[in-house]
C-alpha cells in the first residue's frame, strides 16, 4: 500500500514531528490494491490432491511447515476455494472432473501445478492415460517444478502468487490512471 508522504497531504505549517507522525500513520490505496492484498493474504486451496504430490502438499500444512502463517486454509468445497493446487498426475479420466471442480470455485481464483507431472506429464509423459500438462485444461498462474517438489517449494510456489496477484492490482491500477 503507498504511503502518505507520496501525497500532498494539505501539512504546510504544522510542526516536523506531526508531519512525520502523521506520514507513519495515514496510509492510502486503491480498493484494488486493498483487496488484493487481502486476497493473497487469504489464499484459501481446494482441498484436492491427485497423487504423490499430494504427500507434499498435505507436509505444507502440517505443524513443521506451517502454511496458515500464510493465510493459506485448506477448504473442503470448492465454492469455498479460490486456489486449486493441482498435486500429482492427471489423467484423462480425471480431467472432466478437475475442470468441474475448478469451474465450481469462487471467482477470482488461481491455479498452481505443483510437480512435473501436473506441469507437464512428469515421469508418465509417454503414456496415453496421462494429460501432458494441466494447462491444457484449465489456466495455471504459477508451475512449482519437481518430482515432488518440497513443502518448502510449495510455500514458493504460493509466495510468487501473492505476488502476481498483488502485482495485477498495481498493473490494473496504473493502467486505469493511464486512462
Ligand atoms: S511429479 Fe513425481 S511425485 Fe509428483 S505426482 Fe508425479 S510422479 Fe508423483
Amino acid at each position: 500500500m503507498e504511503v502518505g508522504r507520496d501525497f500532498d497531504l494539505g501539512l504546510e505549517g504544522l510542526p516536523e514531528a506531526d508531519v512525520e507522525e502523521v506520514k507513519r500513520n495515514v496510509l492510502f490505496t486503491s480498493l484494488d490494491r486493498l483487496f488484493s492484498w487481502a486476497r493473497s493474504n487469504s489464499l484459501w486451496p481446494l482441498t484436492f490432491g491427485l497423487a504423490c504430490c499430494a504427500i507434499e502438499m498435505m507436509g505444507t500444512s502440517a505443524a513443521h511447515y506451517d502454511a496458515d502463517r500464510f493465510g493459506v486454509f485448506f477448504r473442503n468445497s470448492p465454492r469455498q476455494a479460490d486456489v486449486m493446487i493441482v498435486a500429482g498426475t492427471v489423467t484423462k479420466k480425471m480431467a472432466p472432473l478437475l475442470r468441474r471442480l475448478y469451474d465450481q470455485m469462487a471467482e477470482p481464483r488461481w491455479v498452481i501445478a505443483m510437480g512435473s507431472c501436473a506441469t507437464a506429464g512428469g515421469p508418465y509423459i509417454n503414456s496415453y492415460v496421462v494429460v501432458k500438462g494441466v494447462d491444457q485444461i484449465v489456466p495455471v498462474d504459477v508451475y512449482i517444478p519437481g518430482c515432488p517438489p518440497s513443502p518448502v517449494a510449495l510455500i514458493y510456489g504460493i509466495n510468487r502468487l501473492q505476488d502476481k496477484i498483488r502485482y495485477e492490482a498495481r498493473r490494473k491500477g496504473a493502467e486505469m490512471l493511464r486512462g
